[in-house]
């Protein structure tokens, strides 16, 4: 079997359970999604409210008036949203759907100031938990790759919730030398052993290990794993 690119959030799966990963891009006989979580369907529709924003260099009518300040800030900085990059197995860009791609992601927004070499990220977040800084990196080293002319990243979350911007790095931002150490040295080894570990074991479900946890009560889609148990009755 010849692996997919693979995305930040494959390789989060496979770290949490590797035999949902198998069920969920292998086999692909996940469970039904149900109603999605009240947060998630928050964030998808407020995702298609902050891009409408940015392409249109407008704060739409759809724009809860919280997010009205930030949003007006990402306009003035004149960046793009929900860009598709990818790298290939050399850490080169290639297009997001090029064959040769082994790492994906779509940024929520990128914004790049040529002049002073700085490149702003912004990944839009909906939960009460901040997330590690391992997506946003992720992101920020596909960037890098895409635009090397940038000497400094400055990669964020914006909290939604809290209205709040969450700085990856120190606040004086990161410099590309940096992003590189910081994440695609990381990265790279564990894309790579994901794709052998695929070539090797897609045909053996035996082979995917299963990583017990509160998920297997009636939060993973897995039901084909012997763990996998409905939720306790309240
Ligand atoms: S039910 Fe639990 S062990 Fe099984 S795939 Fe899901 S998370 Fe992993």
């Amino acid at each position: 079997m010849k692996p997919w690119p693979l995305s930040h959030s494959a390789l989060n799966t496979f770290e949490t359970c590797p035999r949902q990963f198998f069920h969920k891009y292998i086999t692909k006989d996940m469970g039904p999604e149900g109603e999605p979580h009240p947060n998630l369907e928050l964030g998808r529709r407020m995702h298609l409210i902050f891009e409408e924003c940015i392409n249109t260099r407008t704060l739409v009518g759809a724009l809860p008036s919280e997010h009205a300040y930030i949003m007006s800030v990402l306009i003035s900085l004149d960046g793009k949203a929900e860009v598709k990059l990818a790298v290939d197995a050399h850490m080169n860009p290639v297009d997001y759907n090029d064959p040769n791609a082994i790492f994906r992601g779509i940024l929520d927004y990128i914004a790049i100031d040529h002049d002073t070499g700085v490149g702003v990220i912004i990944d839009y977040k909906f939960g009460a938990r901040t997330p590690s800084d391992a997506q946003i990196m992720s992101q920020t080293a596909l960037a890098r790759a895409a635009f090397p002319d940038v000497s400094t990243w400055a990669p964020s979350y914006y909290m939604a919730q809290k209205r709040k911007v969450h700085r990856a790095g120190d606040v004086s931002g990161i410099s590309s030398a940096d992003v590189t150490l910081m994440s695609m040295l990381e990265l790279k080894p564990a894309i790579m052993a994901l794709r052998h570990k695929i070539e090797r074991d897609a045909d053996d479900v035996s082979r995917w290990s299963t990583e017990q946890s509160g998920l297997c009560r009636g939060y993973c889609l897995a039901l084909e794993c012997p763990f996998n148990q409905p939720k306790p009755k309240r």
